[in-house]
């Protein structure tokens, strides 16, 4: 049981913990399986199976005799649409047991989960599903004696490797434009949050998807997710996570069979605050890029460049603003942030806030652990942050915001693009001119205005620079799940 402030929520039994290969639940090979914990108390949730090489290899049989030979990529795009309404439905139909499931393993809030995750990721299957019929490619008028067409045409095996941020968004922003594809798949979910990926594979069969189509192991980064980007019968990945890991998986892919790979990566991402702005309005703004899904998402605004005009204000009133921040249980409708993901997650952040106070900037707020148990961390800021601090360079991924001043746009410009990273960036201004400039002048793919964290599932998110390349969301998508063939004919009869 768990209260979410006005009524309580019944926790949910845990029902699906195995392997799902070729519409089946199973069991690894090895037998072996792995905790899975509540990052509110520490405590462990569900045993969980752990897949290996092994389990890979049988999950990528079924998917590539699926793809070779089933009837998913040979269907209409129509037919296959159908199919993932069904399914966007009956996550509909399981959206609290998702929701709670969800936040039981990752600390993420309840409200948000019930009402952006998980229907997020319902209508990420539909917008999806709309589109399975609508994948055409071009006909060339060549030069009078033949003509050629293109077919796009579903890339074949994908790997998806999936975060522990956002486990139901990433999930469908990888899986619902493949299965519109006409691709078949493997998912590896992150080891920290398992639950709600074998749930859908669960949904997935209820809906019709067919055997051997959506295969999830879950396991280790290192054990399963290697296995299956240096696989042969693997034809693409698809990677959401740290820049570290990115690297390795295109090394496994140029040493296996050149399987294209698609990287969203990490991010250091500027958040610019010029002295025209609403400083109310702008502490909002900041407080979001960085305190939501307490800090652990990849376009966090964590380095926030105030204009020297409003600096003093800002910081009085973000310290003002901070006091009604609520640290606490992700059930409670009352709590602004819960736990980080996990121990390890939770230990670096209380690293990177020594080096902070190590290299000389000074703690405005927070920097400590909260409640007796689990892994809170109070949402920290620091002021006189230099640009060759750690912190101000390395991805955290928690609640930990650099603040620094500037003065002109072009110094701000320069900073925030000093870094090895271009994710996303935030501007707020109400100078239609500065917002033109600077948005062309960051390195970044993906420019927030007046807002922040704003997403769409029509508008296409990736990186720029060691952010990665590839974009998830948005029509874009269906691009690295599709490969294109050309096809030419001639046409007045065969000139051989
Ligand atoms: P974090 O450091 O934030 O946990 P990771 O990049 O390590 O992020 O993890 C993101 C996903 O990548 C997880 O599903 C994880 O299991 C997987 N992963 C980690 N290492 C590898 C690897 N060597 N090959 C493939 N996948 C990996």
């Amino acid at each position: 049981m768990a209260s979410n402030g006005s009524s309580v929520l019944k926790m949910p039994e845990i029902k699906f913990t195995k392997l799902f290969i070729n519409g089946s639940f199973v069991d690894s090979i090895s037998g072996k399986t792995f905790e899975t914990r509540d990052p509110r108390t520490g405590e462990v949730i569900a045993k969980v199976a752990e897949g290996d090489k092994q389990d890979v290899d049988l999950a990528v049989k079924a998917a590539r005799e699926a793809f070779d030979y089933g009837k998913w990529p040979r269907k209409s795009g129509f037919a296959r649409g159908r199919i993932m309404m069904k399914l966007a439905d009956l996550i509909d139909e399981h959206q609290e047991e998702l929701a709670i499931l969800e936040s039981l393993d990752s600390g993420k809030l309840f409200h948000h989960n019930k009402i952006m995750d998980i229907p997020g990721a319902a209508n990420s299957v539909r917008y999806y599903a709309g589109a399975a019929d609508k994948i055409h490619g071009e006909t060339m008028k060549c030069s009078g004696e033949f003509q050629g067409y293109t077919l796009k045409e579903p890339i074949g095996v994908v790997g998806h490797i999936i975060p522990w941020n956002f486990p139901s968004i990433m999930f469908f922003a990888k899986v619902a434009p493949a299965l519109a594809a006409g691709c078949t798949m493997i998912v590896k979910p992150a080891e920290q949050t398992p639950l709600t990926a074998l749930y859908y594979a669960n949904l997935a069969k209820e809906a019709g998807i067919p055997d051997g189509v959506l295969n999830v192991i879950t396991g280790f980064g290192s054990t399963a997710g290697a296995a299956l980007c240096s696989h042969m019968n693997v034809d693409a990945i698809s990677f959401t996570g740290s820049t570290e890991v990115g690297r390795l998986i295109m090394e496994a892919s140029a040493r296996s069979n050149l399987k294209p790979v698609s990287l969203e990566l990490g991010g250091k991402s500027p958040l610019i605050i010029f002295n025209d702005a609403d400083v109310n309005m702008a502490i909002n703004v900041a407080m979001q890029a960085i305190f939501f899904n307490k800090g652990e998402i990849c376009i966090a605004g964590s380095r926030v460049f105030v204009h020297e005009g409003i600096y003093d204000e800002f910081i009085k009133k973000i310290t003002e603003s901070l006091k009604d921040w609520v640290v606490g249980d992700p059930f409670d409708s009352n709590v602004n942030q819960g736990p980080q993901v996990d121990k390890k997650q939770f230990e670096k952040i209380l690293r990177y806030i020594e080096y902070g106070k190590r290299d000389g900037a000074t703690l405005l707020t927070g920097g400590k652990p909260c409640g007796k148990n689990g892994y809170f961390i109070e949402p920290t800021i620091f002021t006189d942050v230099k640009e060759d601090m750690m912190i101000a360079r390395d991805e955290i991924f928690g609640p930990v915001m650099s603040l620094m001043k500037f003065k002109t746009i072009e110094e701000v410009i320069e900073k925030a693009n000093n870094t090895i990273y271009g994710l996303a960036a935030g501007i707020i201004t109400n100078d239609l001119n500065i917002a033109n400039r600077v948005s062309r002048s960051i390195r970044a793919g993906i420019i927030w205005i007046n807002c922040y964290t704003a997403f769409d599932r029509d508008c296409p998110y990736g990186g720029y620079k060691m952010s990665g390349f590839g974009r998830d969301l948005g029509l874009h998508a269906l691009e690295k799940y599709l490969q294109e063939k050309t096809v030419i004919t001639p046409i007045y009869g065969s000139p051989w």
